[in-house]
């Protein structure tokens, strides 16, 4: 049972026939009954300590049943031997932050990023050195204290393609981190390149119905019980009933992605043949940085595209006033097409300077395809593109 189409459906779920249930239970619990003492001072210590579970589950901020079963599955979906679940995706890389720097506190970031998490590295906010530099100069740049390489693959929003092989390779004894998000387990698994932590804002493909906020964090067990501590510690917790719905939407992933990357394919060549679009950011039409490694280091393009329109900003507000049954917001990976402006919205946060420098002008537009009908998404995407233009002329 080891095909993730498989997996997705079953992981996390193995205990289901001795328990007599068809669905996973939800425990809400906060709090649990210490009867035997001795046994639970030793679990207290044990999870205070960083280990996945133990004989009582003692506080909700220490263990949840609901979240571990969650996070079996996603482990075994990216072929780690842990994964640890916060309330966020900004919430996982904090604690990764904070182990870093209790590591030695400087960290390489290759741009771009995700907004916040570029707003986050830079902002000091964590105690941590961030230094930003190209993926080529990661040997160079290493000190003594280097704690933490970060990657982000596909990136937001160019569509960047980073070798996770070369900067492993480049790392070192450093660990590296790979944010996953865009990928998804389905198209591509970093662990198994060497990297020592994957990370997704489960948010986004992994809950897939834009109604859950989560993140996590895959690595082995010995590097998943600091990330515990910190989380026991500082309580950025993922909820039971988040956990279930992410579980719930794990089922479908692998078809959701496949869906989604069809119609993704579909919408960039039409994009690209468009009068109105100056240019798309694809891995699968080749246009992004490394689009070479799709097909190697990722099983295909992925569901995400940018593109520039050839009238610039007042083009691209109006397709976001115009867009109808694609919606104009964002966050990405759910079943639904979103579209957004990362220069306005999420990437307002990261300095003019980076803006520029990663391409991200005021013309560009990033779509999240979803898995509706492809005629329909780009019935909607036409008919902003042409009132956009009809309302630029005016
Ligand atoms: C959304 C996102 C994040 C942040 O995750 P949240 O769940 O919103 O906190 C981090 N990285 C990437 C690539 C994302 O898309």
């Amino acid at each position: 049972m080891s095909r993730i189409e498989t997996l997705a459906v079953h992981a996390g779920r193995e205990d289901f026939a001795e328990l007599g249930v068809h669905a996973p239970p939800i425990d809400l619990s906060t709090t649990y009954p210490v009867r035997d003492l001795d046994e639970g001072t030793a679990s207290f210590d044990a999870l205070v300590g960083g280990a996945a579970s133990a004989g009582n589950s003692i506080y909700a901020r220490l263990h949840n049943p609901t979240v571990d079963r969650v996070e079996k599955a996603i482990a075994r979906l990216e072929g780690t031997e842990a994964c640890v679940g916060y309330g966020s995706g900004m919430a996982a890389l904090t604690a990764m932050l904070m182990d870093a720097r209790s590591r030695g506190g400087h960290v390489l970031v290759v741009r771009p990023l995700y907004g916040t998490s570029d707003h986050l590295l830079a902002s000091g906010l964590c105690g941590i050195e961030a230094e930003f530099v190209d993926a080529g100069e990661i040997a160079l740049r290493k000190r003594a204290d280097t704690a933490l390489v970060i990657i982000e693959t596909p990136a937001n929003p160019t569509l960047d393609l980073v070798d996770i092989r070369a900067v492993v390779a480049a790392a070192g004894h450093v660990p590296v981190l790979v944010d996953s998000t865009f990928a998804t387990p389905v198209l591509q698994n970093p662990a198994e390149l060497g990297a020592a932590y994957v990370m997704h804002s489960a948010t986004k493909f992994l809950g897939g119905h834009g109604d859950v906020i989560a993140g996590v964090v895959c690595c082995s067990e010995e590097r998943a019980k600091p990330l515990r501590v910190v989380r026991a510690a500082t309580g950025a917790l993922m909820h039971p009933l988040g956990a279930y719905l992410l579980h719930r939407g794990l089922a479908t992933l692998a078809l959701r992605v496949e869906r989604a990357q069809a119609n993704a394919e579909d919408i960039a060549r039409r994009l690209a043949a468009h009068p109105a679009v100056a240019k798309v950011f694809y891995p699968g039409l080749g246009t992004t940085r490394n689009a070479h490694l799709v097909g190697e280091q990722m099983r295909g393009p992925g569901a995400l595209m940018a593109f520039e329109m050839a009238e610039g900003y007042g083009a691209a507000a109006a397709v976001m006033a115009h867009v109808g049954l694609i919606t104009p917001a964002v966050s990405l990976g759910s079943v639904d097409s979103l579209i957004q402006h990362p220069s306005g919205l999420t990437h307002r946060v990261v300095s003019e300077a980076a803006k520029t420098a990663t391409g991200i002008t005021p013309g560009l537009l990033r779509l999240s395809v979803g898995i509706e009908a492809v005629d329909d998404i780009w019935a909607d995407l036409d008919q902003a593109m042409r009132r956009a233009g009809m309302s630029q002329v005016a």
